[in-house]
């Protein structure tokens, strides 16, 4: 797999338009979870090691559906589209997060050749300094064989954000101001479209590097000739964030990332080993994918799911484990996208024979169905689930002091209170899981009616939803 670092270069005279607490102490361990706890255990003190200097990439160590067409009628081609950020009022927290994360593919589907967001909120403008900006940062992508970079949607040649100022000066001389496009674009409102008389000339300079960060794939051939050419897909991030630059002499700089993703990575080896030692191969087939470049973008979940190598159609489905927090006697697991599709029923069957609860996703606002390496295969059809320990049992404060103190930074290392045990279990849990979807005479279905499975996999047979 190939990567490139690199900015956007372009030169384009433009017509603008608008569019707009602690769980209750373990009992002693028997001989068996001795040995499942150390096995867990061992893959997470060599991936947290700090000789793995943090796991950095490439280093060493949807409209139609919702009656939602605000193109309708515009005719944006050779154009620079500038469109609101967010959505409306009154769509679902998974549908506004897939929406609102994939403006731009939308012009470009229109024949928009470049994309300007703008904030819907005039209280949180962005914060970019001089004229415009395209990209702040260096930005990290995968490109295909003829040097295509993975996530610019085809003919988008610019991504362009402004300055306030700048912001409403795009709309001098147009129909309406920027503000009271705004105040028309409130609640469940949604303004039409209109065109701009500003025209844009777009230069920038950009420079790019090439390196390559491999994705780890096993494939545990099925059993079963009708059904071994199906594949389950079980998968966990292994990148992480690599060496903090600006860290203090004498302080901690490597991320360790011993839950995320350490953690998921010895959760799915240990499911593998399982298949193994159970002595009986699983009907259908089942891949393990430690991805690269979740952190900088679900990029290696994205290349694999654009290139897998076995035919798309074929993954049957996709369970994505990422950052468990093994801190506590987990006694329930959230299925991110179990609202979707038959996958639920699967880790519902798992979790019983374990006495494990699945829980409705408890944080809906922060819509996380969409944004972990499962979601890439989602938005090409396959039914997917991420799985995370729940808030039952003392969680969800384990959960609250770990997403303020610890993530994304060096304290998440092998100094945190880790119950082998718990993540011992979890692997176990997830075992059952791959192995209920290898072995079931029916692959999963996306339910009826349902927004993801009708946007991405249309023609697909569906299940109708029942309670689990
Ligand atoms: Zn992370």
């Amino acid at each position: 797999m190939i990567l490139a670092r690199r900015l956007a270069r372009a030169a384009l005279p433009l017509t603008a338009l608008a569019l707009l607490g602690v769980a209750p102490s373990l009992p002693p361990m028997s001989a068996e979870e001795t040995v499942a706890a150390n096995t867990v255990r061992a893959h997470v003190e060599f991936l947290a090691d700090d000789r793995l200097e943090g796991r950095d990439m490439g280093s060493r160590g949807h409209e139609p559906l919702l009656g939602l067409n605000d193109y309708r009628g515009l005719d944006v081609r050779g154009k620079i589209v500038v469109a609101l950020g967010g959505t409306p009022d009154g769509l679902s927290s998974e549908i506004t997060a897939h929406l609102a994360s994939t403006k731009d593919d939308s012009a470009a589907r229109h024949g928009a050749i470049g994309f300007v967001e703008i904030a819907r909120d005039p209280r949180n403008p962005g914060r970019i300094g001089g004229v415009a900006g395209m990209a702040r940062r260096s930005a990290v992508d995968w490109v295909d064989s003829s040097g295509r970079s993975g996530n610019v949607p085809q003919g988008l040649r610019a991504r362009l954000a402004f300055s306030p100022q700048w912001q409403e000066r795009l709309f001098d001389g147009a129909a309406r101001s920027l503000a009271a496009v705004r105040a028309q674009a409130k609640g469940v409102a949604r303004p039409r479209g209109f065109p701009l008389a500003t025209r844009l000339s777009i230069t920038a300079d950009s420079k790019w590097e090439d390196f390559t960060s491999p994705e780890v794939i096993g494939r545990l051939p099925g059993a079963d000739p009708a059904r071994s050419a199906e594949n389950v897909v079980l998968m966990a991030h292994l990148d992480h964030l690599g060496v903090k630059r600006d860290a203090k002499p004498g302080e901690d700089a490597i991320y360790n990332g011993a839950l995320d993703n350490a953690a998921g990575v010895a959760t799915m080896l240990e499911a593998a080993r399982e298949f193994v030692a159970s002595g009986t191969r699983p009907a259908r087939s089942v891949l393990f994918i430690a991805n690269t470049g979740e952190e900088k973008g679900l990029l290696g979940a994205d290349y694999f799911a654009s290139h897998p190598t076995v035919p798309i159609g074929s993954i049957a489905s996709v369970v994505d484990l990422d950052m468990p927090l093994p801190l506590y006697n987990f006694t329930d697991v959230i299925a991110f996208g179990a609202d979707h599709s038959t996958v639920a029923q699967s880790v519902a069957e798992a979790g019983r024979s374990m006495g494990i609860g699945v829980s409705a996703d408890p944080m809906p606002q922060e819509s996380i169905f969409v944004r972990s390496d499962h979601y890439r295969f989602v938005s090409r059809g396959v039914p997917a689930i991420l799985l995370m320990t729940g808030f039952a049992n003392g969680g969800e404060a384990v959960w609250k002091r770990f997403l303020a103190h610890t993530y994304h930074s060096p304290s998440d290392d092998l100094g945190q209170p880790i119950e082998w045990r718990a993540l011992a279990r979890y692997g176990m849990l997830n075992y059952r899981i791959a192995r209920a979807l290898a072995d079931a005479p029916m692959r999963p279905r996306w339910y009826a009616g349902d927004y993801f499975g009708d946007r991405f996999a249309p023609s697909q047979a569906r299940a109708l939803r029942r309670s689990p």
